[in-house]
């Protein structure tokens, strides 16, 4: 479904399983952000296709970090290129592999990265993001935030009345220091990994107020 020009959200709706949202970023470069599990794969297909787009026209995967309900997906998408952040590649290789994927059945995808993120920009054809390196629900998680469209992706770091939990690889403290940073951001449209996104300045400001009144002082 179109936000707003050049970005579209598929937010995962079924409650009976888990999965994470993904989000479109398109132009010049089409980005698909968190594919999700591999087996829901053709539910985002079917819901991309009515916007217009396919899986071949992906030109780049991001991930905002590499849990399963994250990151399984990409295995689908054989010709995109593939971009994450490093720090996320020991996590997965000594953490999420033995203790995430193989307990639930899914499988670590084989695709290789193609770029390594980093705290900066990151031009998309004419757009321009940054990525911010957020860990504290995992190492290397990351957030894209657009300026001049003010939206802010923010994957298992901060939800809707909530933040991501620590216990995967996480960090509490590193966690409550990420949030802080992003509360300094001016967003419009904030799209977390889970749950319902937040639509403008006012309910994405009363979420940060609430989550550094009730969560923040848990983490630190
Ligand atoms: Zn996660």
């Amino acid at each position: 479904m179109k936000l707003l020009e050049g970005v579209y959200i598929y937010p995962w709706l079924n409650p009976q399983y888990n999965n994470s949202n993904s989000y479109l970023l398109t132009g010049e470069v089409v980005a698909l952000i968190d594919p999700g599990h591999l087996n829901f794969i053709p539910e985002l297909l079917g819901q991309m296709r009515r916007d217009g787009f396919y899986g071949k026209d992906i030109t780049l995967l991001i991930c905002t970090h590499l849990h399963p309900d994250h990151f399984e997906g990409v295995e689908f998408f054989k010709t995109s290129l593939l971009a994450i952040h490093r720090e996320e590649e020991a996590a997965l290789r000594d953490y999420y592999a033995p203790y995430l994927y193989q307990p639930s059945g899914t499988r670590v995808p084989s695709k290789e990265p193609d770029i390594y993120l980093r705290e900066g920009k990151l031009w998309l054809g004419k757009d321009l993001w940054q990525v911010i390196h957020t860990p504290g629900h995992s190492p290397g998680s990351i957030c894209l935030y657009n300026p001049s469209k003010k939206v802010l992706i923010t994957g298992d770091v901060v939800f809707y009345q909530g933040v991501g939990r620590t216990d995967f690889m996480g960090d509490p403290q590193a966690l409550a220091h990420s949030i802080r940073r992003l509360m300094g951001l001016d967003v419009e449209y904030l799209l977390p990994g889970h749950g319902q996104i937040l639509v403008g300045k006012e309910s994405v400001k009363r979420n940060f107020q609430l989550i550094e009144r009730m969560v923040l002082p848990l983490l630190l």
